[in-house]
This record gives structure tokens, sequence and C-alpha cells, in this order.
């Protein structure tokens, strides 16, 4: 079947993905392979703007490629790689902040949060970040990107620096990315009020153990106003609840959905429901993981060979980003 086009999508390397990593991106990554042809980066550059040291840098970006793999990324279908084997864009990089007003880097409302989380680490590559991450997509001539309607602006502004190449140097050589909307599912961590994630601790690992995961289920907050197993509940302010509607039989719902208004079910017995659940759910990914960690170099020969892949695409773009601005 012909693909709709070419999608590209990045993500720092974060070692380890978790449920709200899989539920929030790694699912839509993994349905879009048949219809598209699909560019996912691990963009372990971009990581550098704001971590001190890369000491966990190769760790982190096997943990996380492994994972990516065990969910049902494809090598054979898509491409996957890391963006520093690809020196190319670190061109491309530089020639797109010569039609980039500093002005609109600076007031770009994610680098002034970033100026806010790190006062003290305000670095070149961080008023450079949209600049960078532009060329990551326009490299790979990518038609579309996934992102959430949060996210759209970003990529409105990287359309803008593929406008001002184009005039610049009277060119259609770079394509401007369309922005494919996908259903980004927030999930909230275990401690039931912020999003999930490994800096705040309240995430649960894909590739955890199940006693190690229903552990973590066993931590989660529930109805903050249901104090005792007779107290009945509200399901619809529940976090436990919401992931139930996620892993969970449609019956099994319905029916906690029932009992926690009545009390006729505890919460301690719900959480156990949707760890078993979970567990299942996790089970094929998990026997998939172990199977590509017992293959030695399987990974790193996956990433490689994705980084192969992708220089052929990113080499022929810089001859032709080269001829049209006539560079001698
Ligand atoms: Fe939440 Fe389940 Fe407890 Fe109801 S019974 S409050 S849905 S954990």
């Amino acid at each position: 079947m012909a693909k709709k086009g070419r999608v590209f999508s990045g993500a720092r390397p974060t070692g380890r993905q978790h449920l709200g990593n899989y539920l929030g991106a790694i699912k839509n990554y993994v349905g879009m392979q048949d219809e598209y042809d699909c560019v996912y980066c691990i963009v372990d550059v971009h990581a550098l703007t704001t971590v001190e040291t890369t000491q966990d840098l190769k760790l982190n970006t096997f943990e996380m490629a492994l994972d990516w793999l065990a969910a049902g990324m494809s090598p054979e279908q898509s491409i996957i790689f890391v963006q520093s084997h690809v020196p190319e864009v670190m061109e491309l990089h530089t020639y797109l902040s010569m039609v980039t007003q500093f002005g609109k880097l600076t007031d770009l409302p994610t680098f002034k949060e970033k100026v806010r989380q790190q006062p003290e680490n305000i670095n070149y590559g961080l008023v450079g970040y949209p600049v960078l991450m532009t060329a990551d997509i326009v490299l790979y001539k990518t038609d579309v990107v996934p992102v959430g309607i949060d996210q759209a602006p970003h990529i409105e502004f990287a359309r803008e620096i593929v406008r001002s190449f184009n005039y610049r140097y009277n060119t259609k050589v770079l394509i401007e990315p369309k922005v494919k909307h996908t259903e980004v599912l927030k999930v909230v961590g275990i401690d039931g009020k912020d999003k999930m994630g490994k800096s705040l601790n309240n995430h649960i690992e894909l590739a955890s153990t199940p006693e190690e995961t229903t552990k973590r289920v066993r931590e989660m907050v529930t109805d903050p106003a249901r104090q005792r197993k007779t107290d009945p509940g509200n399901p619809d302010v529940c976090n436990v609840f919401t992931m139930h509607k996620i892993m969970s039989p449609q019956e099994e719902v319905d029916m906690i959905n029932v009992e926690c208004r009545r009390a006729g079910i505890g919460c301690v017995d719900c959480k156990l429901r949707f760890a078993a659940n979970l567990n299942k759910n996790l089970e094929p990914f998990r026997a998939k993981r172990a199977e590509l960690a017992a293959q030695e170099s399987y990974v790193q020969d996956v990433l490689n060979d994705g980084g192969k892949r992708a220089r052929v695409i990113a080499q022929q773009t810089m001859v032709e980003v080269r001829e049209a601005m006539q560079l001698p």
C-alpha cells in the first residue's frame, strides 16, 4: 500500500519509558507505521541543552530504544536512529539560524520557561532549540509531524523558518511540514496530581516487574474524599478509574463505576484489579523486551542501521540546500 507521506518525530533520551510515554507517544508512533513512512529520532543533541553531564546519555538512549522496539516500533517499517549520528543536522541548523530572528527565539514561551527553570544555564543551544528542531524535521523532507494541540505552535514556528529560508534563497527546496493532530493522552501520575513523569517520581515504568508494578499501583492516590471503605467514592475524580478505562475490560469498568459509588468495592481491591490488568497488558511487551535485550548488540545495530538510512536522505537534502544557497 502506498504510504501517505513522511512523518518525523523526535524524543529526548529519557531512559526507561513509563506508562505516560507509552500512552502519550509510543502508541501513536506504532500506530502510524502502516500508513506513513516514519522517521523516529532519539534527540540526544537536544538533551545537551539541559543536562549537566553526559554519563547516562548512552544508557538512556539504549534503554529508550529497547522500550520503543519492544513496544512495536519496527526497524523494518521505520527509520529509528540517534540524532547525533547524522551530523548534517548541525550544518542545516547553522544555515537555518541565519534566517531566524534572535528576538523571536527569545520571545518564545518555551524559552522563557527554560530561563525560569535553569537560570544558571541559559546556553546558546537553548536559544537555538527551535531552529535545531526545525532542522531535524526538514532534513528528512518531512510531510507531517504528529503533535498534540498544545505543541502545534512549535511546528508553526518551524514553518516560518522554512518560509524564510525558501524566500531568502528563492527556492522550494525545504518542505513546510504540516501538523498531524494526534490525540495525546495526558496521563496523570500515581500522585493523582501532575502529569506522569520521571522527574516527579510519579511514574510506572513499562519494564518494571509485575511485583514492582503492583507496588506502584498500590501507591496511587484515589478519590481524596473517600476516607474509609464504607464511604461511597466518586470514580469520576479518581485516577485509578481513569486508568481502568484505558486498561481494563468494559464489564469491569462498568462494575467499578457502579460499585465504587455505593461503597461496594474497596480501593485496595480496585487497585489490585487495575494492577492485574496492567500487568496482563504489559506481558507481551516484557517478553519482547527480554528477548531483544538477550540479543547482543541488537539495539545498537538497529540504531546504527537507522542512522545510515537517515543519513542517505540527509545528505541528499544537504546537496540541494547548498546548491540553493549557491555556496561556493
Ligand atoms: Fe477510585 Fe476504585 Fe477507589 Fe473508586 S474504588 S475511589 S474508582 S480506586
